[in-house]
């Protein structure tokens, strides 16, 4: 049994509908559509709406009916990414946007594709996201880990619209053939003044796959437990 939030579903196909269709109509205001600048709406969304959990069995959920209460919530969610949309915008996050490439992904060799990461982080004192201009490093054995392209960034800046979420999307890893299960052990890394030190380590199992995948999905997506940063024993009065 699983609890799972559908307006994740519904924000993150609404904000790829409303990207994609500004990509087609010439994006005349010059918005940034690069897969950091999409994820970082649907983060604003999904902090400013309630979450709708229901409880799943299976991985794919369909809903079957729209009410007309459900066509409110849309509407509203479309509203808030328009809103989004040009917050995200105007604060742009320093690191170069650019269109979605992945030199890995024409080529036939068999690869692990490590899902993407995702985490929030919350002040252990008071259980708030943390906002703050700080840094959370994701690692493999030591070493910082390679994105899949340069719209994603390790180390990763939280910022305040974000309110305490981090992705990561590892590159993928070239396997010897496919069908070949490995586990792949991680962990994020928070080093900052004020605060103690933090170390989170995870294992994603994967199975390599014939090809890379380019696309962002939800599938494809690793959560992380809540994670907690405290004070440091100096910085507390
Ligand atoms: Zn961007």
């Amino acid at each position: 049994m699983k609890l799972h939030n559908i307006n994740e579903d519904v924000v993150i196909s609404e904000v790829t509908n409303i990207f994609n269709s500004l990509e087609e109509s010439g994006n005349p205001d010059n918005i940034c559509t690069c897969a950091q600048c999409r994820i970082d709406t649907a983060c604003y969304v999904l902090n400013r709406i309630k979450p709708h959990y229901i409880v799943s069995n299976r991985g794919v959920i369909r809903i079957e009916q729209e009410s007309i209460e459900e066509q409110q919530k849309k509407v509203d969610i479309i509203t808030i990414i328009h809103e989004g949309i040009k917050q995200i915008n105007k604060n742009r996050r320093v690191f170069s946007h650019g269109i979605y490439t992945n030199s890995l992904t024409d080529t036939n060799r068999p690869v692990f594709n490590i899902p993407s990461i995702v985490g929030r982080l919350l002040n252990g004192i008071n259980f708030t996201p943390i906002t703050e201009d700080i840094k959370i490093e994701l690692r493999c054995n030591g070493d910082i880990v390679t994105m899949i392209d340069n719209n994603w960034q390790n180390p990763y800046q939280f910022s305040s619209y974000c309110e305490g979420m981090f992705t990561f999307w590892p590159s993928p890893i070239q396997a010897e053939s496919t069908n070949v299960i490995r586990d792949f052990e991680f962990s994020v890394k928070i080093k900052t003044f004020g605060f103690e030190e933090l170390n989170h380590f995870f294992k994603i199992p994967v199975t390599s796959e014939i090809r890379s995948i380019s696309t962002f999905s939800r599938d494809r997506t690793f959560k992380l437990p809540d994670l907690y940063l405290f004070q440091s024993g100096d910085a507390v009065q």
